[in-house]
């Protein structure tokens, strides 16, 4: 039990949410500023050519130049902590996929001195490196996505299995020598969505002293149309048993779930971003009590509700992920 105010611990921790994809556009940093975060992790890039992804590169460093009074580039956990004393914003580099690379190894070592730190390996769909998570094959890591986990392993690019097929994400997490994780991956043994994750998957990323990232998009938090709070934290609790406190993170994955509309879902499909049955139509209403980022400090409510201590609270908030980062990124 806590002598804080969950107010207060929240004020005071280091809070990183690991995904997220609406900030693909910066307008909505606010959000994460509002809501208590150290660290926003927009999405730079999932299946995109070098070209766009460069691109969008070129116009987050000219945003964060723009914005230095309120945003401070993350790429060491020093950062992380110079972000929280100065009370700003935190951005982090991330890819979902690894197409942007291409065939090509050296373009890590590019992605990663423009201040690229986590990268997937596989968005739904099968690529260079290996299947994504809707791919019946469950083809595992190929010669090509082994390269890639030796290489993101030298540049100390964390290894993010979410999306990524069964088996490639096994085979990825046993050869990573540093630890891997899940950015945003939800218990596939409370929801049975084909996105969600087997239990062995999070056991395996926490024997390398990784962590998984819960995730917020609803149709991977409940099968029910309009979940909640609760219902998300059902599952970060089943995380935290499963795999303990020290190995859970977020990664909450917002983006702009209404601004989806018929017509944008359906390319969606039709493009193989998105596939049936694990991306039902939309609307998806974010957990009501955590709807968008300005709502963060209600998780360290609902944990300190659940009798969390503070120190476990502080470890879900940010302090694993801290872990994690300093191993990979080895500053
Ligand atoms: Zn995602």
């Amino acid at each position: 039990m806590s002598a804080t105010s969950p107010r207060a611990l929240h004020d005071a921790a280091i809070v990183i949410d690991a995904t997220a994809p609406l900030l693909s556009d910066p307008s909505y940093t606010g959000e994460w500023i509002q809501g208590g975060a150290t660290v926003a992790t927009p999405t730079i890039a999932v299946r995109d050519t070098p070209a766009d992804t460069l691109v969008q590169l070129a116009k987050w460093h000219s945003w964060l130049h723009q914005a230095a009074e309120r945003l401070v580039h993350v790429t060491t956990v020093a950062d992380i902590r110079r972000a929280k004393g100065e009370r700003k914003l935190g951005i982090l580099f991330a890819f979902q996929d690894t197409t942007p690379i291409e065939w090509r190894l050296e373009l890590l070592e590019t992605y990663q001195s423009l201040g690229v730190r986590m990268i997937g390996l596989a968005y739904n769909f099968r690529n260079r490196v290996g299947d994504g998570c809707a791919e019946p094959s469950d083809a595992g890591l190929s010669k090509f996505g082994r390269s890639v986990v030796r290489e993101m392993n030298r540049l100390g690019i964390v290894v993010d299995c979410s999306h990524t097929g069964y088996r490639t994400t096994m085979e990825a997490i046993e050869l990573s020598t540093l630890p891997p994780v899940f950015s945003h991956s939800n218990p596939r043994k409370l929801v049975g969505n084909g996105r969600n994750i087997w239990d062995d998957q999070a056991l395996a990323v926490a024997a390398k002293d990784g962590l998984v990232g819960l995730g917020g998009f609803p149709p991977f938090v409940s099968t029910k149309p309009n979940p909640t709070l609760d219902d998300w934290l059902d599952q970060l609790e089943y995380w935290v048993q499963l795999v303990g406190p020290d190995h859970v993170g977020l990664g909450l994955d917002y983006f702009r779930g209404e601004s989806v509309t018929d017509e944008s879902y359906q390319r969606l499909l039709r493009d193989q971003t998105w596939y049936l049955p694990d991306y039902p139509a939309p609307p998806y209403p974010y957990p009501r009590g955590i709807e968008n980022a300005t709502k963060l400090a209600n998780i360290t409510e609902g944990l300190a509700r659940r009798r969390y201590g503070d120190v476990e609270i502080l470890k879900i908030l940010g302090q694993n992920w801290m872990r994690v980062f300093g191993a990979n990124w080895g500053a």
